[in-house]
């Protein structure tokens, strides 16, 4: 889902590499140019991209591997590690502490997704059992206070803020004050944000973050802009002690992995990123599944976090329970695109398993991917009506019997096989996933 085009011309460069009977030069070149392309679309800088391509080839270095050596491994994880390498920003110095009030202050320009993201951010850590509360300290924007509050009131989240009231500083403090004395535990400050980078917000920001102490000034920032990323979080960072950044809006946005890896060049942590408007589109941004997953590697543990937080309580055990046991059937594979179709969030459960997501469930083809989802379902209804849902036993008369049976063409019966088995084989890889205790998530 997230950069799905640039993980997929990745992948594919990876795919083709391994398709070829031997890996020679040309074959490894070949690879790394159309990588270098695929990042230079995503407007990673050049600079980034080529010292990239030098690493690998000093890495791999054909002639010196044995015959035995297995080079397309090899090539994808130096892929991988030179990736991790680029997109690191470094680990934040400030976490917050549970007992203790924590005062976060957001800062960005306007229409990066600051108020948005506020609220997103307070809602993650509320699922987590945190209390939060939120601030409007925006007086620069019309409508900002309405904004917030109605986002808080949707994610149910106290709020603060005044219609009247000109100084920011006074309601931040105001607010700060009001919500510690109510015993929240994250309180988060939503400051001014302006068009351009000018010396008032910057003012502004030094004013509010006097008054208020901010433990953790959080930056927000729009993906979009890609590499000129690196000048605004230069700049943010001169004016204010920033400690952590939040880039918005990498849903759509070709220019995700430009953005990411501009801030990485100015060690400013990354600790989430936004994948779309809605309040669970928000992501904890962890370089190494991030890359994996952008590689179609898959990830795991993003996984299981992502069942707690989108899967109901209820239906959690069930579902890990079936990736636990490896045992990918049929019914197993009906029941899934039926909780697809049913419940949307699902399928950013799947984006986590290796090889799945990005093309089963393309951001903005929701509508396609669930028309195909329904043929394959006819389809298998056809082999329950048969009576012999056993994939294995596939013979040419019943295949036609199937296509038959559900008004479909062959070849489309034995896309649905050739999915199922795609799937199979990703499940296999899930044997033995750590089941956690009902109710208890915690432990993952
Ligand atoms: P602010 O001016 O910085 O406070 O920005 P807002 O929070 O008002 O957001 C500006 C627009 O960006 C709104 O339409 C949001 O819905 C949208 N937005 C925020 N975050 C994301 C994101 O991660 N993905 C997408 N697609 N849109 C986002």
């Amino acid at each position: 889902m997230v950069l799905a085009q640039l993980g997929g011309s990745i992948s594919r460069a990876l795919q083709q590499m391994s398709n070829a009977t031997i890996i020679d030069e040309k074959v490894l070149n070949d690879c790394l140019n159309e990588i270098t392309r695929a990042l230079l679309q995503a407007d990673v800088q050049f600079k980034l991209v080529r010292d990239m391509s030098t690493n690998i080839k000093k890495i791999v270095n054909l002639e010196d591997l044995a015959a035995g050596h297995n080079k397309r491994r090899i090539i994808q994880q130096a892929v991988y590690n030179e990736l991790c390498k680029i997109l690191d920003p470094g680990k934040p110095s400030f976490t917050l502490k549970k007992g203790k009030p924590s005062v976060v202050m957001f800062v960005g320009l306007q229409g990066s997704g600051k108020t948005t993201t506020c609220t997103k951010y307070a809602y993650h850590h509320q699922k987590k059992g945190w209390k939060p509360a939120l601030v409007c300290a925006d007086t620069f924007r019309a409508g900002a206070f309405d904004q917030l509050k109605q986002n808080a009131t949707k994610a149910k989240i106290p709020f603060y803020g005044s219609y009247t009231e000109s100084d920011p500083v006074k309601i931040a403090v105001d607010g700060v004050e009001t919500f510690k004395k109510e015993n929240c535990d994250l309180i988060i400050v939503d400051t001014s944000g302006r068009h351009k980078q000018e010396a008032a917000l910057f003012e502004e920001m030094r004013q509010v973050s006097e008054a208020t102490k901010p433990d953790l000034v959080i930056f927000v920032m729009d993906s979009s802009i890609g590499q000129a990323a690196f000048d605004q979080a230069q700049a943010f960072r001169q004016s204010v002690a920033v400690g952590a950044v939040i880039v918005t809006k990498m849903d759509g946005h070709a220019k995700g992995g430009g953005a990411l890896s501009a801030v990485a060049a100015t060690k400013s942590p990354v600790i989430f990123i936004g994948t779309g408007e809605h309040m669970d589109e928000f992501e904890v941004f962890d370089v190494k599944p991030f890359v994996s997953r952008l590689l179609g590697m898959g990830d795991l543990s993003g996984l299981v976090n992502k069942i707690q937080d989108v899967v109901p309580m209820d239906q959690q055990p069930e579902l890990l329970q079936k990736l636990s046991e490896g045992q990918f059937t049929l019914r197993i594979m009906y029941e899934q695109f039926q909780n697809m179709l049913k419940m949307g969030p699902l399928g950013q459960v799947f984006s986590m398993l290796p090889g799945f997501s990005a093309e089963m469930m393309p951001k903005g083809r929701e509508k396609e991917s669930q028309a195909k989802f329904k043929r394959y379902m006819t389809m298998m209804d056809s082999m329950t009506n048969e009576g012999n849902t056993n994939p294995k036993i596939m013979t040419e008369s019943r295949i036609m019997r199937i296509a038959r049976g559900s008004g479909r063409l062959v070849h489309e019966v034995m896309e649905m096989l050739e999915e199922y088995k795609r799937l199979a084989k990703i499940f296999s890889k899930m044997k033995g996933l750590k089941i956690p205790k009902k109710g208890d998530m915690s432990s993952l």
